[in-house]
């Protein structure tokens, strides 16, 4: 599943910065998942939960927030921020958008102790 190397990927990450920062505890990550995700919150949080076991992130509380998508009109080149896909483009009306996907998820912040 996707969300499962991207639950891993958070994970490494933060444990990296909480290693280099000598924390012994991580308490909460901040994630961004855009709204063109198609999968839910509860199933990341579930992977990121399983995996932080046995590690200083152990009972971390995670918060995940939906973000807007950024989309890219395939006609006119309009770049714009929705809330949901399927939403034509704002200049030209046309249909052809894409999501941007490289900001599919993000760690936007974690907390140490
Ligand atoms: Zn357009």
């Amino acid at each position: 599943m996707h969300e499962l190397g991207v639950a891993q990927q958070m994970v490494h990450l933060a444990l990296e910065y909480a290693k280099e920062n000598n924390a012994s505890k991580i308490t909460q990550f901040t994630i961004e998942m855009s709204q063109a995700v198609d999968e839910s919150e509860d199933s990341l949080r579930f992977h990121l939960e399983t995996l932080a076991r046995g590690t200083i992130a152990e009972g971390a509380q995670f918060d995940i927030q939906r973000v807007p998508v950024h989309l890219h009109c395939l006609k006119c080149g309009n770049e714009f921020s929705q809330d949901y896909l399927g939403e034509a483009c704002p200049n030209c009306h046309s249909a052809r958008v894409v999501p941007q996907v490289h900001d599919e998820f993000k760690l936007a912040s974690i907390e140490i102790e």
